[in-house]
């Protein structure tokens, strides 16, 4: 009896015991499920709990999972990051497209370029946001071999080279660049070549009428008609001559001519010559003065600034009335010096002041032609002082006259006892 009672203790016991180990692991393995799924709710990168036993192996296994998915992560990151920052530094403007057309991303030329804003617009579709048909069309078209130049809709807008490249699943990316500068240069040269034509053609057609009505009237003219006819046509063929060395002169200067030697010019006798030239073109039509006390020295091409010069005195007397007052001078301080023309001609209206510097533009065409001007003598002189860092101001009231200055810095002034002159 007692061995039975024995046996049944021994088995409750053993039992008991078999239900606290139950009860432990179970425990055990609830406690780290709990922690697990703690850890799984931490930001990501949170290092997994510490266990022992299987918990422990499990833990490991994935800790180690994790760290590695973690610096995958990090990686593509930075990679993204790397590739928006290039994408952002791009010159042109750079927009990602999903399929339906919507924006996914788009760099900050981009958003200048078709007016848009990242906060605002990204995930709406693009054709709602640039609506002109051209581009609309381009984007759905399919035909992306050729760019689309898509004009501005408003004045002094963007013009812009679109480039749509398709890629992925239906994806596409859009590249605009700004070719707005390269417009408005294709512009001035078709009016450039526009103007010389029409520049050239005039004393053409004056010439080839002259010897026309030579040739239809051989024999029929007074010998002082004929000679009357030959100065008129020698005075046409010299405009001709004249427009074409301004010319060559333009382009010399605009087109990677070496910049201005240094040399060292004499201020006082450069300003004597071109005053003698001006008293000559005069020709006591006028009455010149002349202010000039200095041992200055310029430090620049000898050439060039007596072009630059003698332009703005000629045009004085070409824009005076006879009987008029020239004043020609120089004079200097610490800032630099100032050569100046001022006459009481004609003068300007204060609209034309800004323009005068452009190639053939010219206030009054009718006055200019019967001078003798070709309209490119302000635009040459604006080219010589641009690359002696001179700047040419002009104060001018109509009808009452003009003041042309050039304006040197101090640097292009040189002290006259070091300068060893040339002229
Ligand atoms: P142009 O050969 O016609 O004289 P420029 O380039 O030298 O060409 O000058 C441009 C225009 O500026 C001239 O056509 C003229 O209308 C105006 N201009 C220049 N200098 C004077 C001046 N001293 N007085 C009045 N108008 C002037």
């Amino acid at each position: 009896m007692a061995g039975l009672a024995a046996l049944v203790g021994g088995s409750l016991a053993a039992l008991l015991a078999a239900l606290v180990g139950l009860l432990a692991a179970g425990w055990y393995h609830l406690v780290n499920l709990y922690r697990l799924v703690q850890w799984t709710r931490e930001p990501v990168g949170t290092p997994l709990p510490r266990a022992a036993g299987t918990w422990g192996k499990v833990f490991a296994d994935m800790s180690r999972r994790s760290r590695l998915a973690y610096d995958m992560r990090e990686r593509l990151a930075a990679t993204l990051d790397r590739f928006r920052d290039a994408s952002q530094a791009m010159p042109d403007g750079v927009m990602y497209l999903a399929e339906s057309d919507t924006i996914e991303w788009m760099n900050l030329k981009a958003e200048q370029h078709f007016g848009l804003d990242h906060t605002r617009d990204i995930g709406a579709p693009v054709t709602n946001l640039v609506r002109q048909p051209a581009f609309v069309q381009y984007l759905h078209g399919g035909h992306y071999e050729e760019s689309l130049v898509l004009p501005s809709t408003r004045p002094g807008g963007l013009t812009l080279q679109v480039q749509v490249i398709p890629f992925g699943d239906g994806q596409k990316m859009v590249l605009s660049r700004d070719i707005s500068q390269l417009e408005r240069l294709e512009t001035m040269r078709q009016d450039f070549v526009a103007n010389v034509s029409h520049e050239l053609r005039t004393p053409l057609t004056v010439v080839g009428g002259f010897l026309e009505t030579l040739i239809d009237g051989a024999g029929d003219f007074e010998p002082d008609d004929v000679q009357r006819y030959l100065r008129l046509a020698l005075e046409q063929s010299n405009r001709m001559r004249h427009l074409i060395e301004d010319l060559l002169t333009l382009s010399a200067l605009e087109t990677g001519a070496p910049a201005p030697a240094e040399e060292r010019v004499g201020v006082a006798t450069l300003v004597r010559d071109v005053y003698a030239e001006a008293e000559a073109l005069s020709s006591g039509r006028h009455q010149l003065s002349l202010v000039l006390d200095t041992d200055a020295v310029l430090l620049g091409s000898h050439k060039e600034l007596r072009s630059a010069f003698a332009n703005l005195c000629s045009n004085a007397v070409r824009y005076t009335p006879d009987g008029g007052r020239i004043e020609v001078g120089w004079r200097q301080d610490d800032a630099g010096g100032e050569f100046w023309v001022r006459d009481d001609g004609i003068g300007i209206d204060a609209q034309h002041i800004p323009r005068l510097t452009e190639r053939f533009y010219r206030v009054d065409r009718g006055r200019s032609r019967e001078t003798g001007g070709t309209g490119l003598g302000l635009a040459i002189v604006k080219h010589i002082l641009t690359r002696h860092q001179a700047e040419l101001h002009v104060v001018s009231t109509p009808g009452a006259g003009s003041r042309f200055s050039v304006r040197f810095p101090r640097a292009r002034l040189m002290q006259p006892k070091a300068a060893a002159l040339r002229s």
